[in-house]
């Protein structure tokens, strides 16, 4: 299919959750030739919410559930197969003043003729003292990300928070936890009858009622969590290494503000019964509309409704320019692939990209090209953004350097070694020293830019 990139776009769909995705597939179907700016670190993650969750149990079409990762990589290959352009990077600023209508994107200027906002949420931190110093060291957002790491096995935990995703945290991290404390403010849990349930059913599990975090203790890593009561006396200190946030999610609105129309809380205002915002052309999908459903099919339901009404208008406008597809039936859509573990037999000293610890002592003692050793773990959703970046960047070093990917499940004892904390980790060696480390997913540029240092140097 012919898809050049226009002076202005017919359609800017902006995040790639299940409403983004399912806006871009609609309009790709209408031969619209979207573009999606897929997010990347500014308000989650690309791939929405369902990145950092396991089993989705709820999404018609999957009896048996599947893993919130895997959910998102299908959306968005169904939504590419049919033509959608992607941009994997966050939009700077969006600029409603005039039509068309302006974003900033990768320090270039996108116009549009029609916007869909579907920016989504981001998780809500306690901002109290004591959290940004254990930070990584004991706190979480994201207890699916790091619930595997070593620091967390057999040791007491909690989780904060008394929604769906508490519920659902706390039963993964059984897996990993001695026990699991789930801290409760008020005397109910806001959960689903299901995901209470299977809570309370949990003896692995302590529900905390009417109790609030009032601060933190530990030395270099979290030993406690003081507890208040509902009076707001001290109540208990939990000895816990590892207490995981689930405490809601506020709108994705900050570039929109004094723009778009937004209620008390921040979510956007669409017309009644219309994906229509406050400004003609600019259509809303999704929970940064929607204070009460935030649910994936509810996104996904209003990331369609949201592109039938901007191809509705985008033609009665006149403005639509619809490009023609050839072949009329799409290639089959592309799925990513498993890195599977080299072993003696396959391992190849060039390879830009290998996994497991044969690959990683071979190439640690033997190369001397600079190479990024990648933590990840099976169902950490910020692995699945991070690693195809890092593999772009070997790409266009030209095998100048090398990466290799370490599952946490399946090499725990490295990540040890190694004073991993958490997923995705990236550490950089040159010739057996450590140069740089990061911790969870950053630019391309970043990483680029330190690699080319260190070949410079090398020189
Ligand atoms: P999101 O999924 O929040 O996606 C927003 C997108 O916008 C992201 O890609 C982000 O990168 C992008 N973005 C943000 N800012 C920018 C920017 N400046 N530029 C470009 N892009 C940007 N629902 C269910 O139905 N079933 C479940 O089992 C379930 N489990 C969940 C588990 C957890 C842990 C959580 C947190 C939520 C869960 N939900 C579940 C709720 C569900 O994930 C959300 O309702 C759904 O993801 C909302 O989709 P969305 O597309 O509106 O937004
Ligand atoms: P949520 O439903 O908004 O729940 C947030 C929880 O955190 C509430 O229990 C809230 O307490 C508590 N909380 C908020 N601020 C707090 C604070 N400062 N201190 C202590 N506790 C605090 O958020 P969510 O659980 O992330 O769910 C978001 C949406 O995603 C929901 O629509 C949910 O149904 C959906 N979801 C679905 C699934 C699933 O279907 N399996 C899984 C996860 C999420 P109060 O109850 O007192 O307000």
């Amino acid at each position: 299919m012919v898809t050049p990139q226009p002076a202005i776009e017919n359609l800017v769909v902006v995040g790639s959750g299940p409403a983004g995705y399912t806006a871009a597939l609609y309009a790709a179907r209408a031969n619209l030739n979207p573009l999606l700016i897929t997010g990347y670190q500014d308000g989650g993650i690309a791939g929405g919410q369902l990145m950092t969750t396991t089993h989705v149990e709820n999404f018609p079409g999957f009896p048996d559930g599947i893993l919130g990762p895997d959910l998102m990589d299908r959306m968005k290959a169904q939504a590419v197969r049919w033509g959608t352009r992607l941009i994997e990077a966050d939009a700077e600023a969006i600029d409603l003043s005039q039509r068309p209508y302006r974003l900033q994107v990768e320090g270039q200027t996108i116009n549009s003729h029609s916007l869909i906002i579907a920016t989504g949420a981001s998780a809500n931190r306690l901002q109290i003292a004591g959290e940004d110093h254990f930070w990584n060291k004991g706190i979480s957002a994201c207890a699916i990300c790091d619930g595997a790491t070593p620091q967390f096995r057999n040791e007491q935990l909690a989780v904060l928070g008394g929604g769906d995703s508490a519920c659902e945290e706390a039963v993964y991290l059984t897996k990993y936890g001695s026990q699991v404390h789930l801290i409760v403010r008020r005397q109910e849990l806001r959960a689903s009858r299901a995901m209470a349930d299977r809570v309370l059913a949990n003896p692995q599990i302590t529900v905390h009622w009417n109790r609030q975090i009032a601060g933190f203790s530990g030395n270099g890593w979290l030993e406690g969590v003081q507890l208040l009561n509902g009076e707001g006396a001290v109540a208990e200190t939990l000895a816990v290494r590892g207490l995981f946030y689930a405490i809601g999610h506020t709108p994705n609105t900050r570039l929109l503000r004094g723009q778009l129309e937004l209620d008390g809380n921040g979510y956007l205002l669409t017309q009644p019964g219309s994906p229509a915002t406050s400004r003609e052309g600019v259509y809303a999908a999704g929970d940064v509309a929607d204070p009460h459903w935030r649910q994936a099919i509810t996104a996904a339901a209003s990331g369609c409704q949201a592109a039938l009404a901007a191809e509705r208008w985008l033609s009665e406008q006149n403005l639509a320019v619809t490009v023609e597809r050839q072949p009329v039936d799409p290639v089959a859509a592309e799925l990513p692939k498993e890195t599977a573990n080299t072993t003696e037999t396959d391992f190849d000293a060039e390879a830009l990209w290998q996994g497991g610890s044969y690959a990683l002592r071979k190439l640690y003692h033997d190369s001397s090209k600079p190479l990024l050793v990648v933590y990840t773990s099976p169902s950490c959703g910020p692995c699945h953004v991070f690693k195809p970046q890092l593999k772009r960047v070997l790409n266009e070093l030209e095998g100048a350097a090398q990466g290799v990917e370490i599952n946490l499940e399946t090499d725990p004892e490295i990540a040890t070694q190694a004073g991993v904390t958490g997923t995705p980790t990236v550490q950089l060696f040159l010739q057996k020293e450590l140069k740089q480390q990061w911790r969870g997913v950053q630019q391309r540029s970043t990483v680029k830019a330190a690699i080319e240092a260190l070949l410079t140097q090398a020189v």
